[in-house]
């Protein structure tokens, strides 16, 4: 199995954090999305406890909420200590409404509007981290109007050659995000910064990008970014209290995925930091990273039913299931590999090679191409791991298709934190005239 917590019961079933899933499709029916909290949790403590081992406090990780947001995700990831980053006045919303302390939100995103910007404000949050010179403006103007002085943070693009890492693309200078270091243009943006009103910088972020399994990049974008704050300390006379690192740390999805050890590569990246400071004579920043996926991909699982099993003579096999690109776009979108189990005879050899696919009306609806499972029968439950992150974020309607439930595991026990969808929830915001 692809991770600790599935397992297969007696009876052949497959089991996710301990828990049969077949019996949970069958109490909550198909398509269900499962969480195995008590996972979740393991993976957010762990994070805060070596962040301030190893960075010392005041060092502290975000959930990059993007990656599965809804109310109950913000209160485990706040029970654990974590602070958030929200990208959107929707994920604000729902952190605020999950209870979730203001002042350990951090407001990303690189077009921020008017009304964000508002509402952040006004929610008092703890900080934007702004994307550009316009945003910024549109902050300094509109906390100046509030009588507020709103810590920021900037976004910088550290100039990492996508190349010597191809999963890394956000950090590059070519990118929608950030203002970048290399062009001259972060200084100058940086100079403007610290004469604008209702703002103080208080440091800068960097996100190299997604699927990183070792502290290298990690390590490349912080010299970068410490060699830059040394040198705005001595053109500019500033010195920044925070480095955020971002988000990245690799999750294995398929058995050709290696495995991140989180404390050790924090550990690793923490020593290289420390030197790096050392060699400038310069205090070690507050570091923030933000996980998402590292968070809470492999305490998710999607289970489905099986509908059809459709063999083309001399092609392929297709494996329909009751859901798809809806609640899973990932491959549709990226091509993203998943390893996939047949639940109902998880201890039958894995010899049926298909397709498993959607039921859009798109031949691109599918969640995994060439992958073998126990032979299905129509009624049988398919289940795809590794499917916390990126999976119900980024669901949809298309085809009216309802989203399904989110089923929290912890101890034993089974909670609904997000309700299926029903077919009146579909026309709630049609106008019937
Ligand atoms: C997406 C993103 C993250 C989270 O990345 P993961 O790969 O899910 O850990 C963190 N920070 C920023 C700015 C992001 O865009």
């Amino acid at each position: 199995m692809i991770h600790s917590n599935i397992t297969v019961s007696d009876d052949g079933h497959l089991c996710f954090a301990g828990r049969d899933t077949v019996q949970l499709a069958e109490k909550y029916g198909t398509p269900l999305m499962l969480i195995d909290e008590d996972r979740v949790r393991e993976r957010a403590s762990t994070y805060v406890a070596a962040m301030r081992e190893y960075f010392g406090e005041g060092s502290a990780p975000l959930y990059a909420s993007k990656a599965l947001s809804c109310v109950a995700m913000y209160k485990i990831v706040g029970s654990e200590g974590m602070s958030v980053d929200v990208v959107s006045s929707g994920e604000l919303y729902t952190a605020l409404k999950a209870g979730f302390p203001a002042e350990r939100i951090y407001f990303h995103g690189n077009n921020k509007t008017a009304d964000d910007v508002r509402y952040g404000l006004d929610s008092r949050i703890g900080y934007f981290v702004a994307d550009n010179l316009d945003e910024v403006e549109r902050i300094s103007v509109m906390a100046g109007e509030r009588g507020m002085t709103q810590p920021i943070l900037l976004r910088l693009t550290p100039g990492i050659d996508p190349h010597t890492n191809e999963k890394i693309s956000t950090g590059k200078v070519d990118s929608k995000f950030g203002t970048a270091i290399e062009t001259g243009q972060a200084e100058q943006l940086i100079a403007r910064v610290l004469t604008m009103p209702g703002i103080k910088l208080c440091g800068f972020h960097c996100h190299v990008g997604s699927q990183v399994f070792d502290q290298y990049p990690f390590c490349d974008a912080a010299d970068i970014m410490i060699d830059f704050m040394a040198h705005i300390e001595q053109s500019l006379g500033y010195r920044a209290e925070i480095l955020n690192l971002g988000g990245g740390f690799g999750v294995r999805y398929v058995d050709s995925d290696p495995y991140i050890d989180i404390r050790d590569t924090i550990r690793l990246i923490a020593e290289h930091i420390n030197n790096r400071c050392a060699e400038h004579g310069m205090p070690v920043p507050r570091i923030l990273m933000e996980p998402g996926r590292s968070i809470v991909a492999d305490s998710g699982m999607t289970v489905y039913t099986v509908g059809s099993v459709k063999t083309i003579a001399g092609y392929k096999s297709y494996v329909a299931i009751d859901g798809g690109m809806t609640d899973n776009p990932r491959y549709t979108l990226y091509g993203s590999k998943y390893t996939v189990y047949n639940a109902s005879r998880a201890d039958a050899p894995a010899d049926f090679k298909c397709t498993v696919a959607g039921r859009c009306c798109e031949s691109g609806d599918l969640i995994a191409e060439g992958v073998s499972v126990a032979r299905p029968q129509s009624g049988d439950k398919l289940a795809v791991a590794v499917t916390g992150a990126y999976n119900y974020s980024m669901a949809s309607n298309y085809n009216r298709v309802p989203r399904p439930p989110i089923v929290a595991l912890r101890g034993g026990a089974d909670r609904v934190i997000v309700r299926r969808e029903t077919y009146a929830d579909m026309v709630a915001c049609d106008i019937d005239e």
